[in-house]
């Protein structure tokens, strides 16, 4: 809980505007600033999906270190849009679309182990 600045009431924290007075706590600027955040993670996610995905379609077969290395990376790019997806702010449909490429490049990688 945080306290309105205007009028001292305790609210919720994640309260746009005072319930009680209405004032508003939270300026659009503040707000775009606290997405940047996930915004880049989902950047991350999808441009990592996009990577694993290319990666995957070669016709090179690849060595068993260099599929487990790709493993890692997308695991990471997959929790990053996970956690993107979870703070349900700007770029999820970047977050999801880098959330359903991971999946199925790790589905992929899986298969050809
Ligand atoms: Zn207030």
């Amino acid at each position: 809980m945080i306290f309105c600045k205007f009028c001292r009431k305790e609210i919720h924290e994640e309260a746009q505007s005072c319930p009680q007075c209405g004032g508003v706590l939270k300026s659009p600027v503040s707000a775009t600033a606290n997405e940047g955040g996930s915004l880049w993670m989902a950047i991350t996610s999808l441009v990592l999906g996009v990577l694993g995905i290319l990666a995957l379609a070669e016709d090179s077969k690849h060595g068993r270190d260099e599929l487990i290395g790709m493993g890692i990376i997308l695991s990471a790019g997959w929790a990053l849009g996970v956690i993107s997806l979870g703070n349900k702010k700007a770029g999820k449909g970047m977050a999801i679309a880098g959330v359903v490429l991971l999946s199925l490049s790790l589905l992929v990688l899986l298969g050809s182990f």
